[in-house]
């Protein structure tokens, strides 16, 4: 099914954590606009602050500074149709692949028929028809991803942020899982957000390409990507050209993938 895909702006967004004992800064100053259907990569040194843009991005956090809009609004609280895949994937081991495909509508209230209706569905786009049983145990890593990527699907957002989604499995299937995650993005026409630690895959996956300095997270580089999503664009001069450029945007940084 086709979605409008969300907007997203931050002006001046900035974020202080206070755990008790100390303030850290993860975040400074973040102005960037996003619009709706672009697919945005975030990439950076790891502890940079990346996390922390998505949970604004979704709402679980307020900025200190600064705002930070979906469509226009503030974002106060998560929304119903934002979805947040978590670097642990957030499966709940007791549950069936169905149920926790259904995670999400269950928690929004979806009733129980049409929850299972549109977790099957989702199930099968991500290629785990016939799993609905199974838990996650019995999935390999590559299908755990698929899972999760089902139950973000299932709650038909038009913003789904991704943490590292990929990060756990090896570099053959990451490949057939970009490709799932390409397609999914072209065929519904939402506005995502990857964060990534591979240069190769942000630039795959990323119509733009936002690259952080380390903590506190700055805005070195925001790089139009256009190329992402045409065929063959792996194995295009172009490709490399831009991931030479990523590259050099995060060595300015004193940072390494
Ligand atoms: P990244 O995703 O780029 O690895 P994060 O956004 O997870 O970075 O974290 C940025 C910094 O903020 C890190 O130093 C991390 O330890 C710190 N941090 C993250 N969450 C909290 C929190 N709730 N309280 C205190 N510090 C935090």
């Amino acid at each position: 099914m086709k979605t409008t895909g969300a907007t997203l702006d931050f002006t001046g967004a900035g974020v202080v954590y206070d755990d008790g004992a100390e303030l850290l800064r993860a975040l400074r100053d973040l102005t960037v606009s996003i619009c709706a259907g672009e697919s945005i990569a975030l990439i950076g040194p790891s502890g940079c602050g990346k996390s922390t843009i998505l949970r604004l991005a979704s709402g679980l956090l307020a900025p200190t500074e600064g705002s930070v809009l979906v469509n226009g609004e503030p974002v106060g609280r998560p929304r119903r149709e934002t979805a947040l895949i978590p670097q642990d994937l957030g499966l709940l081991p007791w549950k069936t692949v169905l149920r926790n495909a259904a995670l999400g509508l269950q928690i929004r209230r979806v009733p129980k028929a049409e929850a299972d209706a549109r977790a099957g569905a989702a199930l099968a786009q991500v290629g785990l028809a016939g799993f609905e049983r199974s838990f996650p145990k019995e999935l390999s890593g590559g299908m755990r991803q698929r899972l999760a990527l089902a139950r973000a699907l299932a709650m038909d957002a038009d913003l789904l942020l991704m943490d590292e989604p990929l990060s756990a499995v090896d570099a053959l299937l990451r490949e057939s899982l970009q490709d799932l995650l390409l397609n999914l993005w072209k065929e519904r026409g939402h506005t995502q957000l990857l964060v990534t630690h591979s240069i190769e895959e942000a630039v795959f996956l990323g119509t733009r390409i936002l690259v952080f300095s380390p903590r506190p997270a700055t805005l070195v580089a925001d790089i139009a990507n256009p190329g992402a999503g045409s065929s063959g664009w792996r194995d295009s001069v172009e490709f490399a050209r831009l991931c030479n450029e990523v590259r050099n945007a995060l060595s300015g940084q004193g940072a390494s993938s």
